[in-house]
This record gives structure tokens, sequence and C-alpha cells, in this order.
């Protein structure tokens, strides 16, 4: 089966520039975001799935997927959650692994926010982990996303902590210096990867 590296990391630590600097490497990167998204496009039998469980009024007219109403349903009940997750969760998986069976590169690199949490590091050789102290994900965040720092800090706090990621993770990219350094940082781990795909 093929080398695949796990890249995950919390919100605004620096996961797309770290796998943006693999992808100029020549590594094809995989994401589990974009994967999610397209699994629930109109046409794609999970959505089909989501309006026969939920009902029509998850749907625009246009048959797209209504996600603030969705969101609504399941963040006030588990057990719709857990029927939304029943139904995607599979449908994610399968897409995930059937692009990364397809990647023509030394390695392939399954880039995921929820790594662990979803149960995808199955899917993987290795994991790195992007780390950076918390008020640098905040100010970065906040800044590329016009958001306020308060907000952020909501989310990285409803996500794990850096201590529980870095008790998994086999590598860790502290990103707490300029792009380049963690251009660098990313070069030097190409280089292993490189070498332990081959073996
Ligand atoms: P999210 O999970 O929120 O999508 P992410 O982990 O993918 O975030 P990036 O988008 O790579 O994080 O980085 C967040 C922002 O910080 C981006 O605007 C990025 O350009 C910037 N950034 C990342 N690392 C550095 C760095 N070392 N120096 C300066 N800016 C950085």
């Amino acid at each position: 089966s093929r080398w695949i590296l796990g890249v995950t990391g919390g919100i605004g630590s620096g996961k797309t520039a770290v796998t943006d600097h693999f992808q100029r490497l020549g590594i094809v990167v995989v994401d589990a975001d974009l994967a999610a998204r397209k699994v629930v496009e109109p046409g794609q039998p999970a959505l089909a799935a989501i309006a026969a469980h939920f009902g029509d009024r998850v749907l625009d007219a246009d048959g797209r997927l209504l996600r603030p109403v969705l969101r609504e349903i399941v963040f006030s009940d588990p057990a719709q959650r857990k029927a939304l997750e029943a139904i995607t969760h599979p449908a994610i998986r399968e897409t995930l692994e059937r692009e990364l069976t397809a990647a023509d590169s030394p390695y392939a690199i399954l880039a995921s926010p929820l790594l662990w949490e979803s149960g995808q590091s199955a899917l993987v050789r290795r994991t790195l982990l992007v780390d950076a102290p918390e008020h640098l994900q905040i100010a970065r965040a906040s800044a590329r996303d016009g958001v306020s720092p308060g907000q952020i800090e909501a989310i990285l706090k409803a996500q794990w902590s850096r201590e529980q990621r870095l008790a998994r993770a086999d590598d860790v990219l502290l990103n707490d210096g300029t792009l380049a350094a963690l251009q660098a940082g990313v070069e030097r781990l190409h280089a292993g990867y490189l070498q332990e795909a081959s073996t």
C-alpha cells in the first residue's frame, strides 16, 4: 500500500502553509475538508441520504445543502449528529482512499484538521503535527479571516489541546518563526519521508 503522511494541527497553526510547500516539492496533497464538501454536492449519494433522513428543509430550491440549517439541527441533538456522521463519514473515507490511491507522487499527504478525532489517522503511515503557540494561532487566524480574536479563541477551546496533539504526533513542526523557517523545516522532513517511502 502507498506511504501516506497525515498532516494536522489546530486552527491557524499553519497547516495550509505546510501542505502548500509539500505540494511545491511535488507531493500530492489530499484534503479532508474538501472531501467533506464534495460528498454533499448535488448528485452525490450522501446528499440524497441526508435529504431522506432530515427532510427537504435541509435543501434549497436548487437541491443544494443548506449547511446552516443542518448545522442548527445537529448542534443541539447528539443523536442527529451521529445520524449525519453515519452518512457522511463512510462517504468521506471512500473519497479519501480513492484520491490517495490515485496519487502519483513518491508519497502522498492526507491533510486533515481532525486527523485523530475522525479516525482518519487509520489511513496514514506517519503523522506530522503543525504546532504553534496559541497567541500566534489566534493572531494569524483572526488576521486571515477578518474575525475577532475572541471568536478564534472560542474555536480553539472547542478543539483538542496542543498537549493532546503533541502526545500523538510522530513529527512536529513548531511554527513560531518566519514562513521561510517553516519551509526549511518542511524540506528537512521531506528528505526523510522520501527515504522512508522508498524502502
Ligand atoms: P485553518 O485550520 O484555520 O485553516 P491553517 O492551519 O491551515 O489554518 P494557515 O492558513 O496555513 O493555517 O495559516 C494561518 C495564517 O497565518 C495564514 O494567513 C498564513 O499565511 C499565516 N502564517 C502561517 N504561518 C506563518 C508564519 N510562520 N509567519 C507568518 N505568517 C504565517
